[in-house]
């Protein structure tokens, strides 16, 4: 490994309305927490940064299907569904990066109307490890964006889970995500695949 290459994780929105018994629930969401706290505080222990990203909507936003969008209300800013998961490792070395507050975008990236561009820029960062809720949506384009910006990206399979409105979303996302130059890590058919 290089001695100049500078490594960030960015947990993406590991939020309670996404995990089993929220408003848009991901099947086997939970399961992204373990393996996710066995990376944050190895980030951690090695001095890297970690940042988390949250959905943080308006009550009412184009992005919901009262207002014309697609989704059930999930993740409304200061609402327990938009609170991360229990479990999830809080540290406060931890940078949480709110998205998803423009009443009219999907906000669907972590670097979608939010700075973490320019705070991964700061920070000498390189390569970007990403994983988190859900593979099909706002991990998938997280993953787009960071290439666009020219980061090297890992996409942990192993900590990722796919909502599936369509069967194949999860499959076609990963792909969307090799394609764009992310290399795959670990089990993909758990990270397209809602479950076994
Ligand atoms: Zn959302």
């Amino acid at each position: 490994m290089s001695e100049n290459k500078k490594r960030a994780l960015i947990v993406v929105d590991v939020q309670n309305d996404f995990c089993p018994g929220g408003s848009l629930a991901v099947e086997h969401g939970d399961e992204v927490v373990p393996p996710l706290n066995k990376l944050i505080k190895e980030f951690l222990d090695r001095g890297e940064p970690v940042f988390k990203t949250r959905d943080w909507h308006p009550a009412k936003t184009r992005h919901f299907a009262a207002y014309g969008g697609t989704w059930p209300v999930h993740c409304v800013q200061g609402t327990h569904g938009a609170e991360f998961h229990p479990d999830l490792l809080d540290d406060p070395r931890i940078n949480i990066i709110s998205k998803g507050t423009n009443e009219s975008a999907d906000g669907y990236s972590g670097f979608d109307g939010t700075n973490l561009s320019q705070l991964l820029s700061e920070e000498g960062v390189t390569e970007v490890w990403v994983a988190g809720l859900a593979t099909d949506y706002c991990v998938k384009h997280t993953v787009l964006d960071a290439r666009r910006e020219g980061f090297a990206v890992k996409a942990l399979a192993d900590a990722m889970r796919a909502v599936n409105l369509n069967p194949d979303d999860g499959t076609r996302a990963i792909e969307e995500m090799r394609t764009a130059g992310a290399e795959i890590v670990g089990n993909t058919k758990k990270a397209a695949g809602a479950g076994e």
